[in-house]
């Protein structure tokens, strides 16, 4: 693209960031729109407050946030989403008159590629994996968009019983039940959604998986892992040895990023387009199916 006086910027505030997908799906969409915005990652050491400071001063039209900096930046922005809000973390910053406004287009984006797969969460029993930042956030989506019930496995059960206190006080009826990872066997007797939000098999540790007995896998008929590296996880693999669906978390990442792009432009972006560009991304990660 050519850069020119009224060229917009949008960027990535993190660390790290050599490795991030980010600018391949937004310059992409500037190409293929013929949107005259480009797209930069920023290594913020550590001055936050400074780097979103200056890029409001430097008239940037948005930026996303990444690790370790999500929950952070809560505290330099002007006004936040009220899913954001109760996530407690923002990924995306849009300018406004007064400050940037904060959303959280992680969780809208998981929302909207389950959606692309025909997995919908109101009246669903879901298995949640892990109680980290991940897992948090979409135990947060199931609450929003009305599950039946969130079985929370965790290591750490007092990480578990302390996203179901929240959220079940917010929900005002027992929708998160609080269990350790070893409790599977408590689960009821039917197949159920599981998304797999814990870092157990994260490249390079990808012969990992967070529960190995099979018989756990005979309760799923839709795995949904957030991790996309490798894109094919052992989860993934027995979820599918005993019958059932399973993805990865490319898309995500790839709607996450969508979703920003829509708010910093204000336009809604065509499903084709969406489907070019997690081509582009397969592309760049390797992955062939
Ligand atoms: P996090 O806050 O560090 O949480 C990690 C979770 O994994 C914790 O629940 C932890 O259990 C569990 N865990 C780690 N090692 C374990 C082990 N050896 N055995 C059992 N449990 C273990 O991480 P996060 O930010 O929530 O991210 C979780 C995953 O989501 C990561 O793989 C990340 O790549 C993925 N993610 C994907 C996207 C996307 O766009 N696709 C976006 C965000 C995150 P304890 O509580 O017991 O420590």
């Amino acid at each position: 693209m050519k850069i020119n006086g009224k060229t917009r910027v949008c960027g990535l505030i993190g660390k790290p960031v050599e490795h991030t997908m980010s600018p391949v799906i937004h310059n992409s969409l500037s190409e293929e729109l013929g949107m005259d915005l480009t797209y930069v990652p920023f290594l913020v050491e550590e001055d936050l407050k400074a780097a979103v400071c200056g890029a409001y001063a430097l008239n940037l039209l948005g930026l996303n946030i990444t690790v370790p900096y999500k929950e952070e930046v809560l505290n330099y922005i002007g006004e936040i989403d009220p899913l954001a809000k109760q996530i407690g973390a923002v990924n995306t910053l849009v300018r406004k008159k007064d400050g940037f406004k904060g959303y959280n287009t992680d969780i809208t984006g998981l929302y909207r590629a389950m959606q692309s797969e025909g997995i919908h969460l109101s009246g669903e029993s879901v298995i949640l994996l892990g109680a980290g930042g991940a897992a948090r956030s979409v135990a947060c989506l199931c609450s929003h968009y009305h599950a039946e019930k969130v079985y929370l496995l965790n290591r750490t059960i007092e990480k578990a019983e302390e996203i179901a206190k929240e959220i079940n006080g917010l929900t005002a009826r027992e929708l998160v039940i609080p269990m350790g990872l070893t409790e599977y066997e408590k689960l009821p007797e039917k197949k159920m959604l599981c998304i797999q939000a814990s870092s157990v098999g994260l490249a390079p540790h990808t012969e990992d998986v967070i529960i190995e007995d099979p018989a756990f896998y005979e309760r799923i008929h839709t795995g949904y892992d957030l991790i996309y590296r490798p894109a094919n996880t052992k989860f993934m693999r027995l979820v599918r040895e005993h019958g059932g669906q399973a993805y990865h978390g490319l898309k995500m990442l790839l709607y996450q990023g969508i979703e920003a792009y829509e708010l910093w432009n204000d336009i809604q972006v065509e499903d084709t387009l969406c489907n070019e560009i997690y081509e582009l991304m397969k592309g760049e990660m390797g992955i062939e199916e």
